[in-house]
């Protein structure tokens, strides 16, 4: 299959592209987006394709992201709606010269230049589940809610996105942490198989079986050597409810609440029970508020003795936490939070810890309250430090998977935000100074630096992401190389794509 790919790839190599479509730049756009359109039509393609040359109206619809900044400006966007309409576009983007990127639940940026078709797979999502065999299969435009609103009635867990909203493709190619990783590991690691589109327009299946180099790399490489199609997943029996929402106390109760986490939770908690410690300001007051946002599954009686830890010594001044019967309820727990009035724009630091260590807490706290108060702009920031249970995710060897950040951890997000463009310099500067913070406790105790990943969110086409690949970097640009030679699809990696390494050799405009 690779040899076919590589010869496929070098006879595109060395032919000229297609003269007839001129694409030459028009007075308003560097290039001529409708005539992109129609030749894709003229291809072959028969689903909803939106151009840049429709601005402002669908047009800006299309190109709509989770925050404002991560838009990109792709000549098209397309909306295939079978196996085949992918095939075309790849196919097309190819012989053109186009860069590819693929949007699923849009959570990430896109990439800001011109010469990019950009993906929208949110027609592929279809889901079906196998009762016997305990596997989903569901496309690769799903988010997280779709597939849980299947999955759930069947009787059926999945491991998936905490947030409905998130894509399957992003979250799932990126690693995955869940609610449940806990006991099931990431969600990489519960994928079986997939079904994808390479750089030559091929449609192929992916698992331990079949193409086991592309199997590994989708497993946390992110989706930059095809478009993921479909997804087959290993599900489980439900758990039962679960007690989520959020527990708020106040600033000066801190110390206490980390003591309280050390020395009485962490000790006790079983893959059953996890958390996610927040500093937060939520509105309409923006009082900073220090947040435990639980996940703890089991009957009642086990429910109540797990949350008594985190009320019945350090007193909670609200109590927001209810039971949800099943995975959609604990996805819209969020909803809430999420929704922020104006806080679009948005920039995240990430970091690896190796445990909630007290002083690193307490020093995160002070920086993101001091900067949330003086610029008010930004107060919808917030630091989140998600505490999965460890073990299960750290029993694979960090080279199984492309997903290789396997020492035991657990995360914190530093996200900035804003609401205009006037402030986004501070909110970079802060989510990239607070990760750097907790990075350098993580060193300082660990003895070795912590993975950072994410801050290159602003623009992905031109940034390298430090991600958290580990040693399996080199292996996944060489796999890069291997299958995607010409960059077609963006990728993280830093690698040129297809469209700036014309614009580097001058063949386009
Ligand atoms: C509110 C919120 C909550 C979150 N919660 C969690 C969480 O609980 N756990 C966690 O681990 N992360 C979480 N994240 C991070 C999230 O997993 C990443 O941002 C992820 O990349 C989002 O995926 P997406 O499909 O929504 O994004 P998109 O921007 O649509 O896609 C991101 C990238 O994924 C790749 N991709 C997407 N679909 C495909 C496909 N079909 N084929 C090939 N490649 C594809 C592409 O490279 C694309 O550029 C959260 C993010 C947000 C904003």
């Amino acid at each position: 299959m690779v040899n076919t790919l590589v010869i496929a790839l070098d006879k595109l190599r060395t032919e000229e592209p297609n003269e007839d479509l001129k694409f030459r730049p028009s007075a308003k756009w560097p290039i001529n987006t409708d005539k992109v359109r129609q030749a894709l039509k003229n291809a072959g393609f028969t689903g909803k394709v939106v151009a840049r040359c429709d601005v402002p109206n669908e047009y800006s619809a299309a190109i709509y992201r989770w925050a404002e900044n991560l838009q990109g400006l792709p000549a098209l966007v397309v909306y295939p709606e079978t196996e085949e309409q992918i095939s075309i576009t790849v196919k097309f983007a190819v012989e053109n010269k186009f860069t590819i990127s693929i949007r699923c639940g849009g959570h990430n940026g896109a990439p800001m230049v011109s010469e990019t078709i950009l993906v929208d797979m949110r027609h592929s999502n279809a889901v079906k589940v196998d009762k016997e065999t305990r596997q989903l299969t569901f496309g690769g435009g799903c988010n997280w809610g779709e597939v849980y609103e299947v999955a759930n009635p069947a009787g059926l867990e999945a491991v998936g996105g905490g947030y409905w909203g998130v894509g399957v493709g992003g979250w799932s190619t990126g690693g995955g942490y869940s609610w449940l990783s806990g006991k099931y590991g990431m969600g990489c690691d519960n994928i079986l198989a997939v079904r994808m589109c390479l750089a030559d327009g091929s449609i192929v299946t992916a698992s331990e079986t079949e193409n086991p180099d592309l199997f590994w790399s989708i497993r946390g490489g992110h989706g930059q050597l095809g478009i993921i199609t479909e997804f087959t997943t290993q599900a489980y029996l439900n758990g039962g409810p679960a007690l989520v929402g959020m527990l708020g106390y106040r600033p000066d109760q801190l110390s206490q609440v980390l003591d309280m986490l050390n020395d009485r939770f962490f000790p006790v908690r079983t893959a059953q029970e996890s958390l996610v410690l927040g500093f937060v300001r939520p509105p309409p007051h923006y009082q900073p508020v220090v947040a435990i946002m639980p996940w703890i599954q089991g009957d009642d009686a086990y429910i109540a003795k797990i949350k008594s830890i985190f009320t019945d010594t350090v007193k909670p001044m609200v109590d927001r936490t209810y039971i949800a019967h099943d995975q959609v309820q604990v996805a819209h727990g969020a909803d809430g939070m999420f929704a922020v009035p104006g806080a679009k724009r948005k920039v995240d630091g990430l970091t690896t810890i190796g445990d909630l260590w007290p002083e690193m807490a307490l020093e995160a706290w002070q920086k993101w309250e001091e900067y949330t108060s003086n610029v008010p702009d930004c107060r919808g920031s917030v630091v989140l430090f998600e505490c999965h249970s460890r073990d299960k995710m750290a029993s694979k060897p960090s080279d199984a998977t492309a997903w290789g950040a396997r020492d035991p951890h657990y995360y914190a997000v530093c996200t900035g935000t804003s609401m205009t463009t006037a402030t986004d310099q501070y909110a970079e500067a802060f989510a990239l100074e607070t990760a750097e913070l907790i990075g350098a406790h993580h060193l300082a105790k660990a003895g070795k630096p912590a993975r950072q990943w994410g801050l290159g969110r602003m623009n992905p086409d031109t940034q390298e992401f430090t991600y958290s690949y580990a040693t399996n970097r080199d292996r996944l640009k060489q796999l890069k190389e291997e299958y995607d030679p010409l960059g077609v699809f963006q990728s993280p990696l830093g690698q040129q794509t297809h469209t700036t390494l014309l614009a580097k050799s001058g063949k386009r405009d």
